[in-house]
């Protein structure tokens, strides 16, 4: 393969800081520096893996990004952040949990523990999640990969009167108490609907509503409208248009960021997956073709390092590249 002659050409949309953008090969290109990835998916996991934590902490690191947030489906991956974090001090590595079957589903314990302890997000169900069951034809899987045991009818965080559970208050209080993320992962379009009126009303700040075009929860656009208005960011992920699981096109996603504004938007990889790029060149790719497909570089950087910073309330370049010490209860009390 031979590469173009270089051309030099003027940037359509340079944004004044953060995103850069270079025209090596005869256009703009977009380059990671700065950029956050708030949802990606390395080994260990149950599901097979491209990398695992550390590799593609260090990949992120190397390729000039800011942040990254693991998620794992199956455990916390808030104590796997902290030692990655020590090996990658320049970036900042955090992690969450995922309230699926393996921790309790929707435990306020986990969620608490998750929460004391550095954890950044808490994800609703996912593959545990009784819509993910139903659109799926059962939990602890998709089509293409399962993983363990859990097979059920799912969970459901509205009762049969459609009032939220206890424990999914207690939850929401959690992530108020710690201005933490939530997640709305693969409940319902309905149940989302709900979280997002619910955490609007008790000034909860920090939702996103997880690959809104994944097959689950698939919402339309006028859904789509209506939590961006209420307050929620729309979380779209390469995972949803990669060649594998093409759940939408990418012009959706850029009608769909068009509609709302990018102030309402994330773009996030969900990658980790074996056929899909390592997250930090699966988030660059999927900037570059929204960028191609209409969105300007102030939207891709408002989208992969604005609103990403002030979710994970982190300031735009990380103050100390010092491995963090080990932080815990004094030795009398061990
Ligand atoms: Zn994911």
């Amino acid at each position: 393969m031979c590469a173009g002659p270089e051309v030099a050409v003027d940037p359509p949309d340079e944004p004044a800081t953060g995103l850069r953008t270079s025209s090596p090969y005869g256009g703009p290109l977009l380059d990671m520096a700065n950029a956050i990835d708030l949802h990606c998916h390395p080994y260990p996991d149950l599901f097979p893996r491209a990398g695992d934590d550390l590799s593609i902490a260090l990949a992120a690191r190397d390729s000039g990004m800011r942040a990254v947030v693991l998620k794992c489906h199956h455990e916390s991956t808030v104590s796997r952040a902290y030692h990655v974090q020590r090996q990658v001090p320049e970036i900042d590595v955090f992690g969450g949990i995922v309230l699926n079957s393996y921790v309790g589903y929707i435990n306020p314990a986990a969620v608490e523990a998750a929460l004391k302890m550095g954890g950044k997000v808490i994800w609703m169900p996912t593959i545990d999640a009784g819509y993910h069951a139903q659109m799926h034809g059962g939990t602890g899987g998709y089509e293409a990969q399962s993983g363990g045991r859990a097979r059920s009818e799912g969970v459901w965080v509205l009762d049969e009167r459609g009032d939220f559970k206890p424990e999914v208050r207690e939850v929401f209080e959690l992530v108020a108490e710690h201005d933490a993320i939530l997640g709305t992962c693969h409940l319902s379009p309905r149940e989302i609907v709900a979280i997002v009126k619910e955490t609007a009303e008790r000034g909860i700040q920090k939702v996103t509503v997880t690959h809104p075009f994944f097959k689950v929860p698939n919402l339309d656009m006028g859904t789509v409208e209506e939590v961006a208005r209420l307050g929620a960011y729309l979380e779209f992920g390469y995972c949803t248009i990669s060649p594998a699981w093409h759940y939408a096109i990418p012009e959706k996603v850029v009608e769909a960021v068009q509609r709302v504004g990018a102030s309402r938007c994330l773009l996030v990889s969900d990658t980790g997956q074996r056929h899909n790029p390592l997250p930090h060149e699966a988030l660059r790719v999927f900037g570059q073709t929204v960028f191609e497909k209409g969105l300007s570089g102030a939207d891709i950087e408002t989208m992969i390092i604005r609103n990403p910073l002030g979710l994970l309330g982190i300031p735009e370049k990380r103050l100390t590249t010092e491995p963090p010490l080990p932080t815990g209860p004094s030795p009398e009390y061990c």
